[in-house]
């Protein structure tokens, strides 16, 4: 054989082993976004560079280490790095905005970053997300975060930690800008290459910094002071408060943080990131926020707008950790006869269910069970002698005896 040629550093084949799990994602979030009256749009793989350059924003890491570009009859196009320029920019074009609000849209597909690669972090992974345009209330930010964490939920991912914070608008954070710049500027010279380029281009982003002395710097009681303050003006402020009524009323639970300010420069007003407490140091699975200017700095008309993307590499991590392949029951007994009608009388009720049927001793089965089930189903000589029956809960290890005849009632409520 010659050189064998791989796969490219930061990309993965999906293999037929794992496409269940993908379909399931894609099956799920057609499922709930259409539900919620959003419709799917799929816009092209590529773009104009430019249209990353203004719409991502020119100070942010996207656009400045992480773009596939290259040059095509003296065009610069570039690999999308995510998907709300390229949904602008066709809402624009179709002229979408004649439509009547709220315009609903999701997408799901590839997207390109370069990247270092690691753990939940690749150079084309999959985004599934949605933009919703024409509603300047915070309904509409609530909503983002309801259908975000319905999806969620669909998949059957629940430890959640949903976090909201409250950018401004450009007038109050022109002012929280100006002060943030003001208390950190004797550190300037101490601050890593990143944030000290960030500091006159876009200090907010300063906040977002991952460098353990830069951090050091932002904890400083006078930066604090800064970062804590209610800088937010009243109306602002006012669209936060009744985006978190919402969201108590809809019991979804969430923590301000004041450090989230997001990658993107686009965003205004509500930013919120979901994490999951089941994801390593990558634990980000789904991040948006209100973004009321983007479609008239692309081109538009004035026109309100939300969104969010999720990671669907992460969501996959999480579904194949929860995945559970075992069968319900393995019965274990020494008794042949007893055990296969017992088997038969799982299956017709569509429960799950496997034994031995070499003969092995008690123990092995036992082993054999815990291997391959979530319940031992005993049946010893007691049992049988007693119409009894025992249930070893194998993920718990605890143990019960019941009566043989709420045997079926006892496993579909487990189910
Ligand atoms: P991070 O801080 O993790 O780099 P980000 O702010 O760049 O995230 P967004 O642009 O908001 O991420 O993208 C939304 C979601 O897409 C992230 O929460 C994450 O789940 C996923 N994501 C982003 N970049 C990657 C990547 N390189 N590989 C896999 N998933 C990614
Ligand atoms: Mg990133």
């Amino acid at each position: 054989m010659g050189n064998i040629i791989k796969v490219q550093k930061g990309t993965k084949d999906i293999l037929p082993s794992e496409i269940e799990l993908w379909q399931f994602m894609e099956q799920k979030a057609l499922e709930v976004f259409s539900y919620a009256g959003y419709s799917e749009i799929r816009t092209p793989i590529f773009e104009a560079t430019e249209l990353f350059a203004r719409g991502v924003g020119d100070t942010t890491d996207i656009v400045n280490k992480e773009m596939y570009t290259f040059e095509k009859s003296e065009r610069s196009l570039t690999l999308r790095p995510e998907n709300t320029a390229g949904v602008v920019r066709a809402f624009i074009e179709h002229g979408m905005h004649r439509l009547s609000a709220p315009v609903k849209l999701w997408y799901k597909g590839p997207m390109f970053r370069y990247e270092r690669p690691q753990a939940g972090r690749q150079r084309q992974f999959h985004q599934v997300g949605m933009e919703m345009f024409g509603i300047e209330q915070p309904t509409a930010d609530a909503e983002a975060i309801a259908v975000a964490i319905r999806y969620l939920n669909m998949l059957g991912l629940d430890d959640l930690d949903v976090e909201i914070n409250s950018l401004g608008c450009s007038e109050c954070r022109e002012i929280f800008k100006n002060k943030l710049k003001e208390v950190i500027k004797p550190y300037i010279n101490q601050l890593c290459e990143d944030c000290q380029n960030r500091f006159e281009k876009n200090p907010l982003r300063l906040l977002d910094c991952k460098v353990e002395s830069c951090k050091e710097i932002y904890a400083k009681p006078e930066i604090q002071n800064v970062i804590q303050s209610n800088f937010i003006c009243k109306d602002c402020a006012k669209h936060f408060d009744t985006l978190k009524m919402y969201l108590d009323n809809l019991g979804i639970n969430y923590t301000v943080n004041k450090l989230l300010v997001r990658g993107l420069d686009y965003y205004n007003r509500t930013v919120f990131e979901i994490k999951s407490n089941n994801l390593g140091s990558q634990n980000a699975v789904c991040g948006g926020g209100r973004y009321d200017s983007l479609v008239r700095n692309l081109g538009g008309p004035d026109t309100p707008a939300v969104g969010f993307a999720m990671g669907m590499e992460r969501l996959f991590s999480l579904l194949e950790e929860q995945k559970n392949n075992k069968l319900t029951a393995y019965v274990v007994s020494t008794n042949i006869e007893e055990t296969i009608k017992l088997i038969a009388e799982l299956r017709n009720n569509g429960i799950s269910a496997d034994f031995d049927m070499t003969n092995k001793k008690f123990t092995k089965q036992l082993e054999k069970a815990a291997k391959v089930a979530n319940y031992a189903l005993i049946l010893g000589e007691d049992e049988i002698a007693n119409n009894t029956i025992s249930i070893k809960d194998l993920n718990t290890s605890t143990q019960q005896t019941i009566n043989r005849n709420e045997l079926n009632r006892f496993l579909q409520n487990i189910e």
